[in-house]
């Protein structure tokens, strides 16, 4: 037992984490981050921290988390953390602390067995036309829907979590019957959130988090009343999922399926007579024929340029939902399945009638139009106000933690986005000597990015630095085009035998190109945006990052528009308030890739001639690790060789 160690003890030299953890080892940085958390906790406050790569933030928040005794949710943005704080963190953390903890997976319920809906599709299993395939994989679904204690459909892994089976035997918010479902006591969601509900530590995702927030799955036990302090690490991600969240979504894949189930409940519970038949066709009859509104239009269309055709089509399918829903409520009697489809009738009707209706001043409106499916959406301008007001609502210890928060040394706009304006803000460098350990090459003389030749310039400039390292290189790019560009430019000017090979994202999912990447040693890896963060590659294999342009979203992101608009409302500059600062945090990310440890060395290569002719680029490159800067090419190669030695290709070859 440790007893009342303070987090300097805990976490020093001769601290329980250093005598229990192979290779651990005391970092200021790491107590720096410790000591705030554990003072958040006990004063309930708020705390925004940005731990610089290598700080180990996982062990600054989770000891004290443990050491407090409280009751803790850990919320994340990818399942990849929230596994490894699962099976890997957490447990090495009590061990060395000796303090058991009751911890508590929590996943979103689409990760879970619905036995409510394996049973439906049991019943329509045997119908004409249901393909072998889906009949086979049923039928192991059932099998183990016998002896799985969980329900976690990772158990089963004969069937891949894509598969779209899992859709009809798993649940949503909106088919859920909840306390109405006969299913109720023995409910896989109901069971992992009780058991949540008991546990010490509750390992969320930002989203499960905000519908807790929003009191979103009523009936199934709220997580946030009985918790002392909520921490969200990835906590970059946060706004953009609560942007989501509050926004309102309504496609023709939900109402197909509301069609499809209602007919199943009808005729399980014997029902399903013309009326209601006929109804049913009427509905599907209204979604194509919003579809064929849409057919012509782009793939996304602001709301102001939807033709009238479009919206009458849209009115029409509101009153054919909300009279199948009535006409359901009165069918219903006692089948709960129909009552609930009568539910998702109505409350789609009026979230469709709600983003007709819409205040433009509230939010952007648009429509998505992908070949058989169609959607329209609403995304609120700003979340902050109603984060702010579900986070005062709850008096527990917030702490918003990720590697990237700040612009510079201000962290205004984060705390501006999730509503934190009063929080405590915290800025602790990476402890990697990035002076010595990494080169900053920005080229000289590149043309802008907007010339045609930009991308074969950057190419040009970044293939000797590939070359002097053998390959051991990203290169991201902001846009699939210039990715496609960048893919022939460099394939053609290595020619057949490089010596390393090129891997090229879309060519292979993109765990197993990075596995390939890992495993091969001096592999380039051409990639967008799913590569500019939460990659974590270690040693010489990733020497060199290439970066093409700055990160500046679309300008055709609907999203980017919602917030551009809501600032220019109120007179403010959206592309220095807004823009600017999340693009300065997508490039900490992209350049976070290089220096992942002590011994790792590299040069990060920003083709972006905006960095030095603009005057926005200053806020760029302060915000970047103190990386030593140059501009002569010849320069980041000898830098390369030096560190790679004998790794490096012999010069004549
Ligand atoms: S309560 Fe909801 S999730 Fe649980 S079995 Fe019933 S319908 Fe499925």
């Amino acid at each position: 037992m440790v007893g009342m160690l303070t987090m300097r003890e805990l976490l020093g030299q001769n601290g329980p984490l250093a005598a229990a953890l192979d290779g651990f080892r005391p970092r200021r940085e790491q107590l720096q981050m410790a000591d705030a958390v554990a003072s958040t906790l006990e004063s309930r406050g708020t705390l925004v921290v940005e731990a610089g790569t290598g700080t180990g933030k996982t062990f600054a928040y989770l000891v004290p988390a443990l050491f407090s005794g409280r009751h803790v949710i850990v919320s994340t943005g990818t399942r990849t953390l929230q596994d490894q704080l699962y099976h890997r963190d957490l447990p090495l953390v009590s061990q060395a602390l000796g303090r058991p903890v009751k911890v508590a997976l929590l996943k979103g319920r689409a990760n879970y067995l619905c036995r409510h809906r394996l049973s439906l599709s049991l019943s329509s299993a045997d119908l004409p036309g249901l393909e072998r395939a889906k009949q086979r994989a049923l039928a192991r679904i059932e099998r183990w829907s016998l002896q799985t204690d969980s329900g976690d459909i990772n158990e089963l892994e004969s069937i891949p979590d894509a598969d779209p089976i899992w859709q009809s035997v798993t649940s949503t918010r909106e088919n859920c019957l909840g306390q109405e479902c006969g299913e109720f006591r023995a409910c896989h969601v109901v069971k992992a959130r009780r058991e949540a509900q008991s546990a010490d530590i509750v390992i969320v995702n930002h989203h499960l988090l905000l519908a807790d927030m929003a009191l979103r799955e009523e009936g199934f036990g709220e997580l946030l009343p009985g918790a002392d302090a909520v921490i969200l690490d990835e906590a970059h991600q946060f706004p953009e999922v609560a942007a989501q969240f509050f926004g309102s979504r309504v496609g023709s894949r939900s109402i197909v399926s509301i069609a499809r189930d209602t007919s199943v409940e009808l005729l399980r519970a014997g029902l399903l007579e013309t009326k209601a038949r006929s109804a049913l066709e009427n509905l599907e009859q209204h979604v194509s024929a919003v579809q064929r509104a849409l057919s012509g239009l782009a793939e996304r269309t602001d709301w102001v340029a939807l033709p009238d055709s479009v919206l009458e089509s849209l009115n029409e399918l509101a009153d054919v939902l909300l009279a199948l829903g009535t006409q359901l409520e009165e069918m219903a009697a006692n089948a709960a399945g129909v009552r609930q489809c009568s539910r998702r009738a109505l409350d789609t009707a009026r979230r469709l009638v709600e983003i007709l209706q819409l205040d433009d001043a509230a939010g952007l409106r648009w429509s998505e139009n992908a070949g058989r499916n169609w959607s329209v959406e609403y995304t609120p301008f700003e979340v902050a106000e109603r984060l702010q007001a579900q986070v005062d609502a709850r008096p527990c210890a917030w702490i918003y933690t990720s590697a990237t928060l700040a612009v510079g040394d201000d962290f205004s706009h984060y705390t501006r986005r999730v509503g934190a304006l009063s929080a405590e803000t915290l800025l602790i460098p990476s402890p990697f000597d990035y002076e010595s350990q990494a080169r900053l090459y920005l080229p000289r003389n590149l043309p802008e990015p907007s010339d045609r030749g930009y991308t074969s310039a950057v190419i040009d400039a970044a293939l000797p630095l590939i070359q002097a390292a053998g390959g051991r290189a990203f290169v991201l790019f902001t846009s699939y085009r210039a990715l496609a560009e960048g893919e022939r430019l460099l394939k053609s000017a290595l020619g057949a035998d490089a010596g390393f090979p090129v891997l090229v994202q879309g060519e292979a999912p993109r765990d197993a190109l990075l596995r390939r990447f890992r495993d091969v040693g001096n592999a380039v890896l051409l990639g967008t945006g799913s590569f500019w963060e939460g990659v974590d590659v270690r040693g010489p294999a990733l020497s060199i990052v290439v970066i093409d342009k700055l990160p500046f979203a679309s300008p055709d992101d609907p999203l980017l528009k919602a917030r551009l608009e809501g600032l220019k409302r109120e007179g403010r500059n959206g592309f220095m308030e807004y823009q600017v600062p999340q693009a300065v945090l997508a490039l900490k990310q992209g350049v976070g890739r290089l220096i992942r440890d002590n011994h790792d060395f590299g040069v990060v290569m920003l083709g972006d001639p905006r960095l030095r002719n603009r005057g926005y680029g200053r806020a760029f490159l302060q915000s970047l690790p103190p990386m030593t800067v140059i501009d002569d090419g010849d320069e980041a190669v000898r830098f390369l060789q030096m560190h790679l030695g004998s790794l490096a290709p012999s010069k004549s070859a």
